[in-house]
């Protein structure tokens, strides 16, 4: 407990699916979810293996915390080498999906080889078995759960499924579940499809038993209070949802504008949270409908959002009539700011689209955002467009090739390939804003000096979710740092990256660590758990879990050339704001990064390191 202590195994060639007894060697080392997921994943596959082979396996792993009462104690990630970026892979999602599987019973689904036509695995407890789905294939995400839901005559069902950009070869499809909570980033729903798996079904019905229910409810009881009373996620995340930041960010300087060529948007306030609360003229209605939340979080930063279809500037596109989820203010920014598009509502029909056809907005707005540079320069024509004018501020671009890229026609078949690839394909690499292949998200190290630290040593590419030091440099949580420095910063990085790597395996959500540390975090696993679980315990996991992964992509080929930023960062001067005339100090932070971790001075963890965290 609170292990179901069971895997199911599913070999897709063989059309087979097995039961096993979880290792639980490997569970009191890396606790569930993204550690124990990367631990099974690491042993049994080959780190050079090409991430669209049927020798890639593809896990779905759920935390010791996952089904429980435990706050945001909904959560799974999918594991797997990445499709945009030959790392390892680990994405996480909420929603109702992770719940529901734990309630099957199943700690973790692990998924190996590749069927020989379109399949969909059917989970009824202990029962699974696989599903033609010949007839789903071609169908978004949403037609998918509404089919297989109808198919299965029971409305309780969960559903993760991908969507046309997963079948399509799209390198950042993500996997959908409950229609718009994602396993988002590095091409997990690219993987997916390379195996000819188009959804997930889960019906659980078992429950979720703690070792103490008693401890087990003051402990969460505790930790909700804490929730509650705080700011952010008591008052800040529920009203504006992440949209809180985007005029926060944009105030600091540090709001990527224009493919980094801009630190600050002019146009910030018109797609922020603010702006989604506003009266519409032409409807009276808002373009947020209401906030959600994933199962058992009291927090309910997820936006639920409804165009106006009379109001769309975006003409002869088709009209969403349903409210859906967004925007998050990661989605905002790349297919806005990063764009330079201020329009609210043509934003939120990308981010549906995004939703329904199953593709990371991120990587899509900023390699969308480097094509337009690259459209700017002049080294991508109309000709190659296919007649679709790419310039920065165009909504009408924007909603154009979002389209193309869903279904891979035309010119959306190269935006599909990410920036890296394109940037490469048209002779500007340096255009490119990525980090081991992944497109970074919408924090610039130019104004929040950690964020470029921990984009070049993320082990999935650039990313915020493995090291959210903005957190710390301009919300002062948990004690403020000045962004614009690089002091201290190192250790920072590495105390959240640790951080992250431990609630990410827990089963509950980051964004309780903007009011909970691990003091309030290890009481609630101690008391769901086997064994003693201590702050200290937690935190060497999490840097357990670091170490696995860095070790991976070691032995996948990456080096510590590859901890690096885009040239722009590092030469380039932002041009405005706070951090005006500055540019990233990743060469002032990361030998003594290497040095804190104990790796050597090439970025590879010492025999030493390796042995004191038995790895
Ligand atoms: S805080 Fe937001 S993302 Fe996290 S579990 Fe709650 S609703 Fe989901």
């Amino acid at each position: 407990m609170s292990w179901t202590k069971k895997i199911l195994r599913v070999n897709l060639t063989e059309g087979t699916c097995e039961a096993e007894p979880l290792n639980m060697e490997w569970a009191n080392q890396y606790l569930g979810q993204r550690g124990l997921g990367t631990k099974y994943f690491v042993e049994e596959t080959d780190p050079k293996v090409d991430p669209l082979s049927p020798d890639n396996k593809m896990i779905m792993a759920t935390g010791p915390l996952t089904g429980t009462l435990a706050p945001t104690g909904g959560r799974y990630s999918v594991i797997t080498k990445g499709a945009l970026t030959g790392a390892i892979a680990c994405s996480n999602s909420g929603g109702y999906f992770g719940a529901e599987m734990k309630n099957a019973g199943w700690d973790m689904i692990i998924f190996e080889g590749k069927s020989a036509a379109p399949v969909y695995l059917n989970i009824e407890n202990e029962k699974a078995e696989l599903i033609d789905a010949s007839d789903l294939w071609g169908k978004s995400v949403w037609e998918t759960e509404d089919i297989i839901r109808e198919a299965r005559g029971d409305t309780d069902v969960r559903i993760a499924a991908i969507g046309k950009a997963g079948e399509n070869g799209v390198l950042f499809a993500c996997i959908v579940n409950d229609k718009d909570r994602a396993a988002g980033r590095s091409g997990v729903g690219t993987v997916m499809g390379s195996k000819n798996l188009k959804a997930i079904c889960i019906r659980g019905t078992l429950g979720v038993k703690v070792k103490d229910s008693k401890k087990f409810m003051e402990a969460s009881i505790a930790a909700r209070k804490i929730l509650a009373d705080n700011a952010v996620t008591g008052e800040g995340l529920p009203t504006y949802g992440t949209q809180v930041l985007m005029n926060v960010i944009n105030e600091t300087g540090a709001l990527p504008t224009r493919n980094s060529k801009d630190i600050q948007f002019e146009g910030a306030s018109k797609i922020g949270g603010e702006a989604m609360l506003e009266i519409r003229e032409s409807d009276g209605k808002a373009n947020l409908v209401s906030n959600a939340a994933c199962f058992s979080c009291p927090i309910s930063c997820a936006r639920i959002s409804q165009i106006d279809p009379e109001h769309f500037t975006v003409k002869g596109k088709p009209k969403y009539h349903q409210p859906s989820g967004g925007l998050e203010y990661e989605a905002a920014w790349s297919l806005g700011a990063a764009t330079g598009v201020d329009d609210l509502e043509a934003l939120t029909y990308c981010n549906f689209i995004c939703n329904e056809q199953g593709f990371d907005p991120i990587s899509f707005g900023s390699t969308v955002a480097a094509a337009m540079e690259l459209f700017e320069k002049g080294k991508i024509t109309i000709e190659d467009t296919g007649g679709i004018e790419l310039k920065f501020g165009s909504a009408e671009a924007l909603a154009q090739i979002i389209e193309a890229t869903a279904i891979g026609e035309g010119f959306g078949v190269e935006i599909g390939r990410g920036s890296k690839r394109l940037c490469e394909k048209y002779g500007d690499p340096d255009v490119s804003m990525t980090v081991k292949g992944q497109e970074f998200p919408a924090y610039d190290p130019r104004g929040i000096q950690g964020m470029g630290l921990t984009y070049a040593t993320s082990n999935r590419g650039a990313c915020h979710l493995r090291s959210y030091t903005v957190a710390s440099e301009v919300l002062g949580i948990p004690e403020k740092t000045d962004p614009l420095v690089t002091d201290g910063k190192a250790g920072l990085v590495m105390a959240f990256q640790d951080a992250t790597a431990t609630v990410d395996s827990s089963g509950t959500c980051i964004f309780t660590t903007f009011a909970l540390t691990m003091d309030d975090i290890a009481p609630q696993i101690d008391a769901a758990c086997e064994g003693e679980w201590t702050t200290e315990r937690l935190m060497e996991i999490g840097e357990r879990i670091w170490n696995l992964e860095r070790q991976y992509n070691l032995d996948a080929g990456f080096t510590g050339k590859d901890d690096l930023l885009p040239k722009r960062l590092m030469k380039d001067a932002a041009k405005s704001g706070p951090a005006k005339g500055l540019t990233a100090g990743l060469d002032k932070m990361l030998p003594e990064y290497y040095e804190l971790r104990g790796w050597s001075t090439d970025g590879v963890p010492t025999d030493d390191t390796l042995g004191r965290l038995v790895l």
